[in-house]
């Protein structure tokens, strides 16, 4: 049997809703729900508390190799979808600072922290019953995935999201920061030489501009085949 017969892939750039789609479509179908950014996030927080910044590749790819990433199903319920742990250690918010996300796309355009981190995913996808979200994961991670999303939205609908997001939790934004940010991502993740984000030849493009929720999972439930729907 085929590990990748029971896996979906969700790919798509920052803040285009893929951990909400994944999120939804797991529970339905009682997947898993692995976000593979969560890897890369983790890889840069470790790298951040050790040397302070993330621009020494070569330090970076060692620490990606020797540290353990452990992804598993929430813990502690506090809005969480995955417990993510570092040498043991929950992680699961400290990934989350706007301090990640501005130097997440640098480590992972590191080859070395890529090739790790690639491995892990494909340990972890084995298992199946798993929707698996990221940038490469359609195309490089599980190219053989039984389905494929790509996920779409403009810079300004996910900046928009974002900013909403944020306020909602109580937080303070500034719009056109997150603007700045999100389209900065997007161009590193793009234009990066190993596994740019990319959309895989035989992925359904998913374009959620102006849509709700709901409509994007039904959009995505018509795409999965009759025995994978509820
Ligand atoms: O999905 P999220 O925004 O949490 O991902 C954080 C970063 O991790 C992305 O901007 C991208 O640089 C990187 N990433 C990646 N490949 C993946 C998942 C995430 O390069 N499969």
């Amino acid at each position: 049997v085929m590990p990748s017969i029971n896996l979906i892939a969700i790919d798509g750039p920052a803040a285009s809703g893929k951990s909400t789609l994944a999120e939804i479509i797991s529970k339905r179908l009682g997947y898993f729900y692995f976000d593979t950014g969560a890897m890369y996030r983790a890889v840069t927080l470790a790298a951040l508390e050790k040397f302070g910044d993330v621009d020494e590749e070569l330090h970076v790819v060692k620490l990606a190799g020797s540290i353990k990433i452990d992804v598993r199903p929430p813990t502690v319920e506090d809005g969480r979808t995955m417990d993510v742990l570092v040498d043991g250690k929950d992680v699961t918010w400290q990934i989350r600072t706007p301090q990640v996300d501005r130097n997440v796309s640098k480590v992972s355009a590191y080859a070395g922290v890529r090739k790790a981190m690639t491995e892990q995913q494909r340990r972890i996808g084995e298992r199946g019953q798993m929707v698996m979200v990221g940038r490469d994961i359609g195309t490089v991670v599980f190219p053989d995935a039984a389905y494929k999303i790509y996920l779409e939205a403009s810079p300004e609908e996910r900046a928009r999201r974002r900013f909403t997001e944020i306020i909602q939790r109580g937080g303070s934004a500034d719009y056109d920061e997150i603007l700045a940010s999100i389209k900065k991502r997007d161009e590193i993740d793009s234009s990066r030489e190993v596994a740019p984000l990319s959309i895989a030849a035989d992925a359904h493009i998913i374009d959620s501009d102006g849509k709700s929720i709901d409509q994007v999972v039904e959009e995505a439930l018509v795409i999965l085949t009759p025995q994978e729907k509820m």
